[in-house]
């Protein structure tokens, strides 16, 4: 199987990234992240704080996620319910990052990322794929940018969409994100020797997957 494995922190361009890669590729893209921002709209559904590691892990054993893919494209469900849809407002975002420091959410969800990555070939992002979920994939690369850019970009986006958002409160988002993904004591965020360091800073999308595709054979 062919498994490229790009870790990062957010708003580097790894999904946009990743994505493009598989339809290149025609493979699958599975975002990790989306399974750990359904399970952070489990927590929200409940009432449940997704700080809270007790009352995670005795809902824990009963929720499901599962991954679909129709027509190529990646679905993430939360106990039979399509809800990629609702897993990208800014709460959940900062739940996502706060419920991922659980030791037992990380390895219910990597049993699954192992699973799919062991049937198919597939281009996976996330923060703990190159040291922690496949450190023997094939390919592994660290994607970065500057958290200035990581901000603005997202601040653009946000602007796009119609929302109102002010610069300096998405900066100190980004800043508090990467502090808690590179700071958990169970898999954290790191850069694993082996893999290819890119800072994306400079770089638009396209240059990021034609240097990205350039490693693989
Ligand atoms: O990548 P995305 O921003 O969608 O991820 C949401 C959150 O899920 C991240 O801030 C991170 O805390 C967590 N995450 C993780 N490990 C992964 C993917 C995401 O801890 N492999």
């Amino acid at each position: 199987m062919i498994n490229i494995a790009i870790d990062g922190p957010s708003g580097a361009g790894k999904s946009t990234a990743a994505k493009a890669i598989a339809k290149r590729l025609n493979i699958l893209y599975l975002d990790t992240g989306a399974m750990y921002r359904a399970l952070a709209l489990k927590a929200v559904r409940l009432g449940v704080d997704p700080n809270d590691k007790a009352a995670v892990e005795e809902f824990l054993p009963n929720v499901q996620v599962d991954v679909v893919y129709q027509d190529g494209t990646m679905q993430i469900y939360l106990d039979g319910e399509e809800v990629s849809g609702y897993i990208r407002e800014h709460h959940i975002s900062k739940g996502a990052s706060d419920i991922s420091k659980i030791p037992a959410v990380r390895l219910k969800l990597v049993e699954l990322q192992r699973a799919i990555a062991c049937k198919n070939d597939v281009v996976l992002d996330g923060r703990d794929i190159t040291s922690f979920v496949l450190p023997d994939a094939k390919y592994k690369f660290y994607l970065t940018a500057a958290p200035e850019v990581r901000a603005r970009r997202r601040y653009l986006e946000l602007l796009a969409k119609g929302q109102d958002v002010q610069y300096e409160r998405i900066l100190a988002d980004v800043i508090d994100r990467d502090y808690n993904d590179s700071h958990r004591d169970f898999a954290p965020l790191v850069q694993t020797p082996d893999s290819v360091y890119i800072d994306s800073s400079d770089k638009s999308i396209d240059e990021v997957v034609e240097l990205i595709l350039s490693y693989i054979k």
